[in-house]
């Protein structure tokens, strides 16, 4: 099985049935694993409902860094892997010969794959783009796309998001924008962004690092840097400057409540006080959530801050954490703005896509405009949820 994601528009897990797979709820018969192409929920959130014997086979940072976030994020979980999907790296599991490609995703550590077996070829997308921190992947998928392929699953996230002849900034054009505005404002700036988006990390760190500024994070951020055990992903680790850690108190109590306290001990030295925020607030941006904001307000290192909002604006919607820190900097006066590029490619990308793999049977997958498919790409077929098709 490749991923077994809690759907985007699904309001909760218990109230969502698992699809009609033998093995999933009982004894596994002929299901050999599961398969996650990366840590978005909307990939693995259905796993918590399986049958713990079924393996599942990951990229070893994913599972690193659900693990790492499991500490932090309510109903997050850590899960085990069984074998790790590594690039290149072709694992045979009964008949199916999977042969993994890293991709250029908002999602760490995630992976397109092609299937083989019996002589009949399959490649499923993943989540992919053409315009983050790692585009020369996709390029390189480009050039080199797996051959005589009989069914292509690809995504289409971006359909209807983004017109047909339109491109998403790319995280380089990002970093320009962060530095522009780190540059524009007077006191600390304020970015509201996942810790697991790990390119917008990198963007924004280096857009600090450039402004002579310093990148504070949280612990829960702190740790996911450390899960990507990358060389080239910033940490508080020994070498990296520009960089430091601060733990707001309602993360102090849930580390002590939790009893692992200890884990960031061996941040000490990058450690930044409460105390000490107002004096370093001009030279720093830090890696924020709007409950924060008490922290900050606590410390009076709120003079001439700005919010950058660094995700997507539909998390901005009425009644949402998002809405309220936006009124929340309102009522104090502070700017609040939306630097952002989508995690997914854009229509022109998935045609260049498309066109390269140039598959018997192109089926629309993690849309929600399907029915934009068919004029935008050769040999579309629509397969509906729940039905079986035969490769
Ligand atoms: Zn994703
Ligand atoms: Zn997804």
């Amino acid at each position: 099985m490749l991923d077994l994601g809690l759907p985007l528009n699904a309001t909760d897990l218990a109230a969502t049935p698992l699809p009609g797979v033998d093995g999933l709820a009982g004894d596994s018969s002929t299901l050999l694993a599961i398969i996650l192409s990366h840590g978005h929920r909307d990939h693995w959130g259905l796993v918590p409902k399986v049958n713990r014997q079924i393996p599942l086979i990951m990229g070893k940072a994913t599972e690193s860094i659900m693990r790492a976030a499991a500490d932090f994020v309510p109903d997050a979980i850590a899960l085990d892997a069984a074998q790790h999907l590594k690039h290149g790296k072709q694992i045979q599991l009964g008949p199916f010969l999977i042969t993994p490609r890293l991709v250029d995703h908002s999602g760490f550590d995630a992976y397109a794959m092609e299937v083989e077996a019996n002589g009949r070829r399959l490649f499923y997308s993943g989540d992919l783009r053409a315009h983050g921190r790692k585009s020369k992947l996709f390029e390189a998928l480009l050039k080199h796309p797996p051959r005589n392929i009989d069914t292509m699953l690809m995504e289409g996230s971006s359909l209807g998001r983004l017109a047909n002849d339109q491109s998403f900034p790319t995280e380089d054009a990002l970093e320009e924008l962060f530095i522009g505005r780190f540059r524009a404002t007077d006191g600390m700036a304020l970015v509201a962004c996942s810790a697991q988006n790990i390119d917008r990390v990198v963007t924004i760190y280096r857009a600090a690092k450039r402004t002579g500024r310093t990148l504070i994070v949280d612990a829960y951020a702190a740790e996911v840097l450390k899960a990507t055990e990358h060389s080239s992903i910033p940490k508080p680790a020994h070498g990296w400057t520009n960089l430091a850690v601060f733990i707001p108190h309602s993360q102090r109590v849930q580390l002590l409540k939790k009893n692992i306290a200890p884990i960031v001990d061996t941040y000490r030295e990058f450690r930044v006080w409460p105390e000490q925020l107002a004096d370093v607030a001009h030279r720093s941006v830090m890696l924020f959530r709007g409950w924060m904001m008490r922290d900050l307000d606590r410390a009076q290192a709120l003079t001439g801050a700005r919010v950058i909002w660094s995700q997507w604006d539909g998390y901005l919607t009425t009644g949402s954490a998002g809405a309220m820190l936006k009124s929340d900097c309102e009522s104090r006066g502070i700017p609040f703005e939306t630097i952002h590029t989508s995690g997914h490619a854009s229509p022109g990308d998935l045609k260049r896509l498309a066109a390269a793999v140039s598959p018997k049977r192109l089926i629309p997958i993690h849309t929600f405009e399907r029915e934009q498919f068919p004029d935008l790409f050769e040999n579309v077929a629509l397969i509906n949820d729940g039905e079986w098709t035969e490769i």
